[in-house]
């Protein structure tokens, strides 16, 4: 059974041009690393959208664990303890602290504040941004923003990672890190990776590439076995 899967989704923006998807049928399974790619508007945004459960398709459907996204009880909470994301469009906030940052998501969960802070301390050493720990997020260079961003997004120990472009903001060296960085938590903890990317190098390290265009995945649809 596939970790994620996409059933045959449609999705028209209501001031759209175009569809922004026309049928994507896509299954990605537990531990594969997907990179998806193609021209800028065939909907890569829009399925990353739809995966994570942040916007609703106009048919078709999304399952986790087999189970439709549709019909969930708690898709807010659901979305905090199994998914991270790494989204230009989720800001940090800017007035506090990385290691403030990391924790948020981890509000509304069991751990106390020394926990949550240690918690914090410990992804932010996985990024290598343990020395700009407490510095507020409005003083870092984007690339020092993109990976307190990721250590955001791994804050509750997600199932699966969302992550559109996770290294666009970043100089060779440090992309090359976060990418060590990913594999390493794929192959260590089993996390499920969906990235969409421009990055031939990140495309490289993925299980699978899958291509978009107009709407529809072209090719790469089919989970590999991991
Ligand atoms: P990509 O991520 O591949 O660049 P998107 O999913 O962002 O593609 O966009 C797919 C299509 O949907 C494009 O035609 C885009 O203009 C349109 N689109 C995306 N978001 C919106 C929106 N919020 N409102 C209207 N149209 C949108
Ligand atoms: P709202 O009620 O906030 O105006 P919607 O009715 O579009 O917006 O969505 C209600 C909730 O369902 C939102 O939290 C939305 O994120 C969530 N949702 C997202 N994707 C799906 C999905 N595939 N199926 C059902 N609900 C979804």
């Amino acid at each position: 059974e596939p970790l994620i899967e996409a059933r045959d989704l449609y999705k028209q923006y209501p001031d759209g041009q175009v569809r922004a998807l026309n049928g994507v049928t896509l299954a990605v399974a537990a531990g594969e690393f997907v990179a998806i790619t193609g021209p800028s508007g065939c909907g890569k945004s829009t399925l990353l959208n739809l995966l994570g459960a942040l916007d609703r398709p106009d048919r078709g459907e999304v399952f986790f664990r087999g189970e439709s996204l549709t019909r969930h009880a708690d898709l807010d909470r659901f979305r905090a303890r199994q998914i991270g994301f790494v989204f230009q469009s989720f800001f940090l906030l800017p007035t506090l602290t990385a290691r403030e940052n990391v924790q948020v998501p981890m509000f509304g969960g069991t751990l106390g504040a020394s926990d949550r802070a240690r918690k914090a301390d410990e992804l932010l050493g996985l990024v290598g941004m343990s020395k700009r720990a407490g510095h507020r997020s409005g003083q870092l260079s984007v690339g020092e923003r993109q990976r307190v961003a990721l250590a955001r997004a791994l804050a509750n120990d997600p199932a699966l990672l969302l992550a559109d472009e996770p290294t666009g903001n970043l100089d060779s060296e440090n992309a090359a890190h976060v990418l060590d960085l990913l594999t390493t938590l794929q192959h260590h903890r089993g996390l499920t990776l969906v990235m969409v990317t421009h990055s031939a190098d990140l495309a490289e390290r993925a299980d699978r590439v899958v291509r978009m265009r107009d709407g529809r995945v072209e090719s790469g649809a089919a989970a590999t076995a991991p």
